[in-house]
């Protein structure tokens, strides 16, 4: 893989923030880190248990940041403590990553009905879309006024995507939540936005079944005959937590080369690619 590019500015320049869902080098929210940090922000992070710590301690390192906390969102004690430790350290903070996402991979493969579980739906919605509620109002008691926050959902939301399952229905809910969290902080400036992003191999999309094939689906059916450029993705973000994404929010942006756009794809792409 090409090393990735983000410019160097000052978009960022003075502003603080808390990223939330960085597993290791290849996430989401990590490339928003570097595109953050490139333009001058800066940066605390949360980890999900020791097994990541020694992921995401070195990233962290490697951009000065010095704030890490683990937080596991179900568990409040967690929450508590990531909130309290940023307050100590910074008092204020002008953003927020949200990059997070689970469910149990029995939940992610075949037949949604017969495989969506009461415990599984509660646990993929807790952690996918609840989360989001309960990180956005810690954070926006912090939060400066002209603050922003990001989060990451996928097009499972909209249309059936194959063994996405209850993960769709956790990102719609998650989607709603962005609308009805920038409703209620829309008065004091503060902008919600989620970025709706095309498949990326990362170590969540590792767990839905048949992702080579999506993969391979999504080159030869969307407008850029490509897959998603992590970089765009961090693009997007920079764009909706700066101020260049003023007036913007309860917003679902895809970053998805245009594979949300297409209602047919083109016969001959789909052949080559799909035998
Ligand atoms: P990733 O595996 O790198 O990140 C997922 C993160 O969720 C991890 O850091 C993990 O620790 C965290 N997490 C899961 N359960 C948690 C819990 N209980 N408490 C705290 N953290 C928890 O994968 P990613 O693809 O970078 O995923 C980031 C976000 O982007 C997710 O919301 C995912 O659904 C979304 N997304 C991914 C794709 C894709 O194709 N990779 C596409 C669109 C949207």
């Amino acid at each position: 893989m090409a090393e990735q590019h983000f410019p160097a500015g000052e978009l960022m320049k003075g502003k603080r923030g808390l990223i939330m869902g960085v597993a290791n080098k290849n996430s989401i929210a990590w490339a928003i880190a570097r595109q953050l940090h490139a333009q001058g922000a800066e940066l605390a992070f949360t980890y999900q248990g020791d097994a990541l710590l020694r992921r995401v301690k070195p990233l962290a390192e490697g951009i000065g940041s010095d704030i890490l906390v683990e937080c596991d969102v179900t568990d409040d004690a967690t929450m508590d403590n990531t909130f309290s430790t940023l307050k100590d350290k910074w008092g204020k903070i002008d953003f927020l990553v949200h990059a997070i996402a689970f469910a149990g991979k029995e939940q992610l493969a075949g037949s949604f009905i017969d495989n969506t579980t009461r415990d599984g739906f509660r646990q993929a919605l807790d952690i996918s879309a609840y989360s989001f509620v309960d990180a956005a109002r810690r954070a926006s008691a912090m939060m400066n006024d002209g603050g922003a926050m990001v989060t990451m959902t996928y097009l499972g939301s909209e249309r059936v995507i194959p063994n996405y399952n209850v993960m769709g229905v956790a990102k719609a809910a998650l989607e709603a939540c962005t609308r009805y969290i920038a409703a209620d902080l829309g008065p004091r400036g503060i902008r919600v936005n989620a970025i709706s992003a095309g498949p990326i191999k990362t170590l969540a999309a590792a767990g839905i079944g048949s992702g080579r094939h999506m993969f391979k689906f999504n080159k030869a059916a969307s407008a850029m005959r490509d897959n998603t450029d992590v970089v765009g993705v961090a693009g997007a973000a920079l764009y909706l937590l700066s101020d260049l994404g003023l007036s913007c929010t309860g917003e679902t942006h895809h970053v998805d080369g245009g594979f949300h756009a297409i209602g047919m794809p083109q016969e001959e792409p789909l052949k080559d690619a799909l035998g």
